[in-house]
C-alpha cells in the first residue's frame, strides 16, 4: 500500500498553532506592544489591570503542551487553579485513563456516561454523520492498535486491521437521556467490542471549559493553547491576538502565516503531530475509518477557526480527512468558519474569509 513519501523531518512537537506576542513570524523577534492600562473597568470584582506582559502558566497534560497566558495583573496561580480543570476532564474524556467514564464505557463496565460527556459525543456523532464515515470516534479499535500514544511506531497487521474495522460503525451508536443515577446522565448504546475515541475532540471542549472558567473568575483577555488547540478569550486591549500557525515538518518556531484572532478558536490537525516513519512513508494518526490505515491525501495540515473550540477540534480532524476540495466546501457552508489548509508542497489554500485573518 501506497503512504505519503518522507519529506524533511524534524521533531514533531504537539504544537501546531502558537499563540505570539508580537507581529514577527519569526518567535526570536517577537516583541510585545501592550500598553499598559490601570483601572480598566470591568464588572468583575477582581480589580485587573493590563499588564505589558501576559502571565503564563505551562504543563503538559492531555498528552501534550498546555499553556494559558493572560493579559491580566494577576498571581500565576490564579492560572494554575484553572489548568486543573484538564486533569478532571481527561479523567472523563481518555480512552487511557482506567476507571474514567470512556474508559468504562469503552470496556463495557457501564452503558451510562455523564452529561457532559454524552452531550460531546451527541456533537461530535452529528458531524460524523455529515462527514460520510470520513469521522468517526467508533474508530477506537483502530486508533488502539496504531497506538500513538505510546510511541511505539508498530505497523499493526491487515488482520488486526480488517478484525478492528468490524466494531467502526457511528451510525450504531445513540445515546438516550437516563435518569436512573445521579452523574449518569445518559445511556449509550453500541455494538459489544466498539471504542469510542475522542482524541479528535476533547481537546476543543476542554478549551471551552477553561475559557468559561477564567471568564466567570474576571479573567477576559487571555489565550488558551491545548497542544495547538488554541482558543482566545476576548482581545489583547483591543487588538487582536496574534497566532501563528506552525510550518509542518519545520521547527517548532517555524510559522507558516499568522492570524490576527479576537474571541475564537483556531485548532490545527495535521500529520506532523503524531507520526512515525517506516521505509520511506510515514503512518500518522489521522485514520481513514474505511481502510483502517492513516488517511493519504495531498494535505499536510489543516487548520479550522470557529466561534467555540469543540467546534474547531471536530472540524480540523474533518477537514483535513475530507482533503481540500471538501474541506473548502464544508467551511463554506458552514457559519461562522474558516480553513487554511497546508498541502504537501507548503502551498496554502484556504476559505474565503481566512484571507482577512491573516493580515
Ligand atoms: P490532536 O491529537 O493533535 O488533537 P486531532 O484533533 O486531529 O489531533 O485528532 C486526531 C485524533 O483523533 C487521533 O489521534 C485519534 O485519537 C482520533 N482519530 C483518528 N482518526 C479519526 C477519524 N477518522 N475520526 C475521528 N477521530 C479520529
Ligand atoms: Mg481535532
Amino acid at each position: 500500500m501506497k503512504l505519503i513519501k518522507t519529506k524533511a523531518i524534524f521533531l514533531a512537537a504537539g504544537l501546531i498553532a502558537l499563540p505570539l506576542s508580537g507581529c514577527s513570524q519569526n518567535a526570536a523577534e517577537n516583541s510585545n506592544n501592550d500598553t499598559t492600562l490601570t483601572g480598566n473597568p470591568k464588572e468583575n470584582p477582581a480589580a485587573f489591570t493590563f499588564k505589558k506582559d501576559p502571565v503564563t502558566v505551562n504543563a503538559f497534560k492531555l498528552d501534550t503542551y498546555i499553556s494559558i497566558s493572560a493579559y491580566e495583573d494577576i498571581d500565576e496561580s490564579y492560572l494554575y487553579d484553572t489548568l486543573a480543570l484538564c486533569d478532571r476532564y481527561e479523567e472523563m474524556f481518555s480512552m487511557h485513563k482506567e476507571g474514567g467514564a470512556l474508559y468504562n464505557l469503552n470496556e463495557g463496565t457501564t452503558d451510562k456516561v455523564p452529561s457532559e460527556l454524552g452531550r460531546v459525543m451527541e456533537t461530535a456523532l452529528k458531524w460524523s454523520q455529515s462527514s460520510d464515515g470520513a469521522f468517526q470516534i467508533s474508530v477506537g479499535r483502530v486508533t488502539e492498535l496504531w497506538d500513538f500514544t505510546s510511541g511505539s511506531h508498530v505497523i499493526p497487521s491487515d488482520n488486526e486491521i480488517k478484525s478492528a474495522l468490524k466494531t467502526v460503525d457511528d451510525t450504531k451508536i445513540s445515546l438516550s437521556p437516563s435518569d436512573s443515577e445521579e452523574g449518569a446522565a445518559y445511556t449509550v448504546s453500541m455494538p459489544e467490542g466498539t471504542k469510542i475515541d475522542l482524541g479528535a475532540v476533547a481537546k476543543g471542549y476542554i478549551a471551552d471549559k477553561l475559557k468559561e472558567d477564567l471568564i466567570s473568575r474576571g479573567i477576559t483577555s487571555a489565550v488558551i493553547n491545548l497542544g495547538g488547540n488554541v482558543l482566545c478569550v476576548g482581545d489583547k486591549n483591543g487588538d487582536p491576538f496574534n497566532i501563528g500557525i506552525r510550518k509542518p515538518f519545520a521547527g517548532d518556531t517555524d510559522m507558516i502565516t499568522v492570524l490576527k484572532l479576537k474571541d475564537c478558536s483556531a485548532v490545527s490537525s495535521g500529520i506532523s503531530e503524531r507520526y512515525f516513519e517506516e521505509n520511506g512513508r510515514i503512518y500518522h494518526h489521522i485514520i481513514n475509518p474505511r481502510t483502517g490505515y492513516p488517511y493519504e491525501n495531498e494535505l499536510w495540515q489543516s487548520t479550522v477557526i470557529t466561534k467555540d473550540s469543540l467546534t474547531g477540534d471536530i472540524l480540523s480532524t474533518l477537514c483535513y480527512a475530507l482533503g481540500t476540495d471538501k474541506a473548502l466546501e464544508l467551511a463554506k457552508n458552514t457559519p461562522d468558519t474558516e480553513v487554511i489548509l497546508v498541502k504537501d508542497d507548503l502551498s496554502l489554500v484556504t476559505s474565503d474569509g481566512a484571507n482577512d485573518l491573516m493580515k
